[in-house]
């Protein structure tokens, strides 16, 4: 199912057309980028033969938001591996609410502790006769780079096909930029497809870039040696087109300003559009720092919509006190 492109109401002189894709309306748990991701990982657990499904995240994330809940729509046993950091707030979110309510067997560990506690899961379902799918591969986390790629690489054909179907043709795609995983999938769609797009990530964490990049070029190397049909479609050298914007990350993951929170009022009010200030707002907000910075003009850009919507409404909550005075 396609979701829908919008044309925004943006504040710009230079000419250029803003449009947004909406993946926070895609219809299951709320929507967001992680609702194609969790399909192609539990697809990836099926074709795999697994029939226990190993979860990891942190207790606010969208990812485990919506894992946990497409298990349990579908009667699949999910077990969370939740990491805790030093000096992490605690305080529970609107995800951490809704994946309790799907009862998930939450095991807590420390960060540096990631590998002995995928293992030590692993080895309770095989004991207890089930057979355990880790979505990140092995307890390392590593073996299943293309899967959430993947993902997106089939997001990005739909854009091709609306693109048509609108008689527009984007001259480039901003998104926000975590683990990499949806500008890694974009990229591969952009280099199949052989076009003149450009993807953009706007970093939202303080993850090094150099490692952030990297990432991604590894993202798109498995992405194509898991698809050898098409593997001459990838370039030798691919600096060419990862585009990583570090400039908007502020203090890093979770950390916004006065002008994150100004955006997310601002695409509310004129456009109606739920932004939050983790994900969507920061990137939106650096997105149209960059086009005004580089001085973009007489473009067709298109922001993809991840979602997070959860997250718009913790902000609201938080908000709206401080709000009410005068
Ligand atoms: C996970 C997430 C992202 C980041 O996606 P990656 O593929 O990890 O880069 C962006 N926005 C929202 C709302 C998310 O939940």
């Amino acid at each position: 199912m396609d979701t829908i492109i919008q044309r925004l109401a943006m504040d710009d002189t230079a000419g250029n057309e803003f449009y947004i894709k909406r993946d926070d309306l895609l219809p299951f748990s709320i929507g967001g980028n992680k609702v194609r991701i969790a399909e192609a990982f539990y697809e990836d657990m099926k074709a795999k033969g697994g029939d226990t499904m190993i979860i990891y995240g942190s207790r606010h994330s969208n990812l485990c938001r919506v894992l946990s809940d497409l298990c349990f729509s579908r009667g699949t046993k999910c077990v969370m591996i939740c990491s805790h950091e030093a000096g992490e707030d605690d305080a529970p979110t609107n995800n951490t609410h809704l994946i309790t309510w799907t009862g998930t067997e939450i095991v807590n560990c420390a960060k540096n502790e990631i590998a002995q506690t995928v293992e030590r899961v692993m080895n309770n379902i095989q004991e207890s006769g089930g057979t355990p799918y880790y979505i990140y591969g092995d307890k390392y986390g590593k073996g299943n780079e293309g899967t959430a790629a993947r993902a997106y690489a089939e997001a990005y054909r739909e854009i091709l096909r609306q693109e048509q179907e609108m008689g527009v043709a984007f001259d480039y795609i901003f998104c926000p930029s975590g683990t990499g995983a949806t500008q890694t999938g974009l990229t591969c769609g952009h280099l199949l497809a052989g076009d003149r797009k450009k993807i953009m990530g706007v970093m939202i964490s303080s993850r090094e870039t150099e490692r952030a990049y990297q990432v991604i070029e590894e993202g798109i190397q498995t992405y194509f040696a898991e698809h050898p049909e098409v593997r001459e479609q990838m370039p030798e050298d691919l600096s060419g087109e990862i585009h990583l914007l570090d400039a908007y990350r502020q203090e890093g993951y979770g950390k916004y300003d006065a002008r994150v929170e100004a955006c997310i009022r601002q695409q509310y009010l004129a456009n109606g559009i739920p932004l939050d200030p983790i994900y969507t707002a920061k990137a939106f907000w650096g997105m149209a720092e960059y086009v005004r910075d580089a001085g973009i003009h007489d473009s067709r850009i298109l922001f993809l919509h991840t979602g997070g919507t959860p997250l718009f409404f913790d902000y609201v909550s938080n908000s709206s006190e401080q709000q009410q005075k005068p």
